[in-house]
């Protein structure tokens, strides 16, 4: 997922981060609202992680204007330990879930999982052919024998997954498994998908390449 973390403390944005690039998440990084509210308005992102308590543009307000656009975007806020009148104030705003400071990583990452899950209704396995992805355990494997692949790679893997028989663009691809500043181009992601296409081959499943346009994984044939 590509996740937007909105949190003005430096020292928890970090461990933020950190913990949820080690999931294999793109995370972004603002500091105020209103870069998270030019950010949400201009990019897209799976979910958000948003502090209510932040300098230009409270939370709140951020959480507003984003279901004012109407916004479907799953949101975690995070609130001080006593903020009960803006946690209540927020979930009334259409956040989905909260955390109250302070909070150990671990919770973090399994409400980001819970959030995760709400966001789509199908099951966290996703089959092709010989091919599964356990997209909770984050394995991938080729008729139950487990493919090494990258976190990068794996991120592409469910993508394309998720929209199997369908073209998925370049550009979808960067959105959605790179991080800003990042000097990840479309280049890049070409050969990430040589990669994952050479892993991939034995098992009969076919990444094709839509010149121009971007990569579209095959349907199965059969059997
Ligand atoms: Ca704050």
């Amino acid at each position: 997922m590509r996740i937007l973390v909105a949190e003005d403390d430096a020292t928890l944005a970090d461990g933020l981060m950190h913990s949820l690039r080690h999931s294999g998440h793109a995370v972004d990084w603002v500091k105020t609202g209103a870069e998270a509210d030019g950010a949400l308005a201009s990019s897209e992102f799976d979910l958000l992680i948003l502090d209510l308590g932040l300098p230009k543009m409270g939370g709140l307000e951020v959480l507003r204007r984003l279901r004012a656009r109407q916004s479907q975007l799953p949101v975690l806020i995070l609130t001080a330990m006593d903020g009960i009148e803006d946690r209540v104030r927020g979930l009334d705003l259409g956040a989905d879930d909260y955390l109250a400071k302070p909070f150990v990583l671990a919770e973090l990452e399994a409400r980001v999982r819970a959030l995760a899950r709400r966001g789509r209704s199908d099951s966290p396995v996703l089959c092709h052919g010989a091919l599964s992805y356990d997209t909770e355990g984050k394995v991938a494997s080729i008729r139950g024998e487990v493919i090494g692949l990258s976190a990068r790679e794996l991120a592409l893997l469910k993508i394309l997954l998720q929209r199997a028989g369908r073209m998925v663009s370049k550009e979808h691809l960067v959105d959605h498994v790179c991080e800003w500043g990042e000097e990840v181009s479309a280049n890049a992601i070409e050969v990430y998908i040589h990669r994952l296409r050479k892993k991939l081959e034995r098992g009969g499943v076919k990444i094709v390449t839509i010149r121009g346009l971007g990569y579209c994984l095959e349907r199965p044939r059969p059997n």
